[in-house]
């Protein structure tokens, strides 16, 4: 198992990021970190920090900004990844190629690379996320994570939800195949998903407490993902449906907004109550319809149709129903996502 060792969450934080990474004052430091970010915070990361510091912008989440930030990073003692997404894995997969320590301080709470060991990078040959270290430690500054548009709160619930029916699939698969289910990975990853079930109206709210809650749910989900070993707690059919969707659309949708859709549709497919997943994605202001998110009917069911050959290593319930245009509608259909 490889996971995070140290992890401070908390209100106004940042400012002892210098101190939460514990490296000698001579030590040269890389920040990974897209400008708008660095436009709000650089001044007082900078300041924390007590290394020769070298800034590195990322605009993209694919191969070439991870290039720059290793290139960047040749003489350096620690990457840390300073933003949303892409920064964090850009400079996650950016280290964990150098074997150097890393460092996660996310701005805004949208999906689970936050704490976990997999990096999405585009224009890779896979369409899904490819397997990094964990980092090493990860500082969550609640007041930072709150002032970010609520849209990406709504997409890391979104991404939540979709641990429901990730771990449904698992099961699937370790029934149908034999394979490894660790049932404490498992229900590790189902609680962070229930956990928005559960509160949706509160979280709905947005405020430092549901942002603090968000985020220690996306962070456990991560741990999960380090304790399976696999993605496999954090990633099923819905994941593969927003890869899919990634490919058919792309540009359209943030992940965990077309992630929580698919979990509608995965969910009522695997029998699960996905009219209470669709209540509370609508309660945390989350997408829940193609429209939602600026794709056609017809792109919704292509990509439920060509999601199991985005990973056909791995067994979801997708594999077990071979989805056929006019299944795919009718389901898209009767759970009003089209
Ligand atoms: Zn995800």
């Amino acid at each position: 198992m490889e996971l995070p060792q140290k992890i401070l969450i908390g209100e106004n934080v940042l400012r002892r990021l210098g101190r939460f990474i514990e490296m000698p004052k001579s030590a040269r430091i890389v920040v990974a970190s897209g400008l708008n970010v660095q436009q709000k915070v650089r001044e007082m990361v900078a300041s924390s920090l007590e290394g020769r510091v070298s800034w590195v912008d990322v605009q993209l989440s694919d191969m070439k900004n991870v290039r720059s930030v290793m290139k960047a990073s040749e003489e350096a003692r620690c990457i840390i990844g300073l933003g949303g997404g892409k920064s964090v894995d850009v400079g996650k997969l950016a280290a964990s190629k150098l074997n150097l320590p890393f460092f996660s301080v996310p701005t805004s709470a949208s999906h689970d690379g936050i704490a976990s060991p997999f990096a999405s990078i585009r224009g890779s040959e896979k369409h899904y996320s490819i397997k990094a270290k964990p980092p090493l430690g990860i500082l969550a500054d609640v007041d930072v994570i709150a002032a970010a548009p609520p849209r990406l709160f709504a997409a890391g619930c979104g991404d939540l939800v979709a641990k429901l029916t990730a771990v449904r699939d698992w099961q699937l698969g370790h029934e149908a195949t034999g394979e490894y289910y660790g049932e404490y990975a498992a229900n590790l990853a189902m609680m962070s998903g229930q956990l928005i079930i559960n509160n949706s109206k509160r979280m709905g709210r947005g405020d430092k407490d549901a942002v603090r809650g968000l985020v220690e749910a996306l962070i456990s989900t991560g741990v999960a993902a380090g304790i399976a070993g696999s993605s496999r707690p954090c990633s099923g059919s819905e994941h593969l449906f927003s890869h899919a969707l990634d490919v058919i659309a792309p540009g359209k949708g943030l992940h965990g907004e077309k992630c929580g859709i698919g979990t509608i549709l995965v969910a009522k497919l695997q029998g699960l109550d996905w009219r209470a997943i669709r209540a509370a994605l609508e309660n945390v202001n989350a997408p829940t319809t193609a429209a939602g998110i600026e794709v056609s009917d017809d792109q919704v069911v292509e990509a439920l149709v060509s999601a199991s050959a985005i990973r056909p290593d791995r067994y979801t319930i997708l594999s077990k129903t071979r989805m056929t245009r006019d299944g795919a509608r009718q389901l898209a259909e009767e759970s009003s996502v089209i």
